[in-house]
């Protein structure tokens, strides 16, 4: 079996334009607010990718860059202010913060109803106790590409490998919510590859170069992979890709340093699964549009409130 691949690009894309679509016929412009501290390398290309889309969009964004000793009392009083805008819909703090930073206070100070990453209390509460809640962007966009894709999800058996409170937990939440059967499996999980090989869909979300591989993996289930890691090594490379796949791998390990690879081993689940999401060009193309889509609910459901009261 040759698994068929899932494009993220093509989803991310769908949602969105669907929401520049929606964005036209509102009568104001919803604004994300994206707050970043220090000079983490990663974050201001995250956060920049964030600004960009959202400017594609029609959206408003208001970039907030601080210094790596800004202290605990100043990011307070910056999310403080951004709550009490009107005009700001939508609020991230981009993670990690520095070392002197409380980032649970800090993302507990949020106003959930601004929380467009999904990670307050409420909003986890929310999503366990199956009410509408803005969720995380990552597993959010999951179940936009299965549903996309027109793969089942009710009274399937999902497996999600990985129990982070930012992509393993809310991925199994929403699973669940979708009328799945699900297991979750972590690093103490005893039997991993036997309960894994049962699931009509797997996701790993684990943080291990090419962890998943086939014996973990049901003939013809869907397989997805939320992994990103860099892998510098040609000789793992050659382990992890078949030959139309390595040409093109090794060249990017010559010229960047490095190529992304999934926490899933590609060329052992596309000779077994029936669905694959890549990486790149998978999961990780829909978290920037989730969290526009997000930013869009979040903003629709403030201002009408503000209309009613
Ligand atoms: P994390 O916080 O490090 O969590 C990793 C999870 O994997 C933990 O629950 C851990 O179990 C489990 N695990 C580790 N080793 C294991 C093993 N040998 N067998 C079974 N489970 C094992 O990572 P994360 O933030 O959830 O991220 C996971 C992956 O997704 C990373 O590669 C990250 O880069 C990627 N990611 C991608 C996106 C995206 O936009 N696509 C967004 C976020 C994260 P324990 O709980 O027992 O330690």
């Amino acid at each position: 079996m040759t698994a068929k691949i899932l494009s993220g690009k093509e989803v991310a894309e769908a949602i969105k334009r669907s929401v520049a679509e929606e964005v036209k016929k509102l009568s104001f412009r919803p604004c994300l607010a994206a707050v970043r501290v220090g000079e983490d390398a990663a974050s201001a290309v995250y956060v920049g990718n964030k600004v960009k889309a959202s400017e594609e969009l029609g959206l408003i964004s208001l970039h907030r860059h601080l210094s790596a000793e800004t202290t605990q009392a100043e990011l307070l009083n910056l999310v403080d202010e951004l709550n009490k805008r009107d005009d700001v819909d939508g609020i991230l703090v981009q993670l990690p913060l520095p070392k002197q930073i409380n980032e649970k206070e800090i993302l507990e100070a949020i106003n959930p109803a601004k929380d467009v990453d999904g990670f307050h209390p409420i909003n986890v509460g929310r999503l366990a106790s199956g009410q509408d809640a803005l969720t995380p962007c990552t597993p959010a966009g999951v179940i936009e590409i299965l549903k996309y894709y027109d793969i089942e999800i009710s009274g399937k058996h999902a497996a999600v490998v990985g129990r982070s409170n930012i992509v393993g937990k809310p991925m199994a939440q929403l699973l669940l919510k979708e009328d799945a059967t699900v297991t979750i499996c972590h690093s103490r999980t005893k039997n991993l590859a036997q309960i894994t090989s049962q699931a009509d869909i797997l996701i790993a979300a684990i943080g291990k170069v090419g962890f998943i591989r086939a014996e973990h993996i049901k003939e013809g289930a869907t397989v997805v992979d939320i992994g990103i890691n860099n892998v510098s090594d040609a000789d793992l490379a050659r382990e992890l890709f078949d030959e139309t796949e390595l040409e093109k791998r090794l060249r990017t390990i010559e010229k960047r340093g490095f190529t992304l690879v999934g926490d899933v081993n590609p060329k052992e689940a596309q000779a077994k699964a029936a669905f694959f999401t890549p990486v790149p060009g998978g999961v990780g193309l829909l978290t920037v549009a989730m969290l526009m889509k997000n930013t869009l609910q979040a903003a629709k459901r403030l201002r009408e409130s503000r209309v009613e009261s």
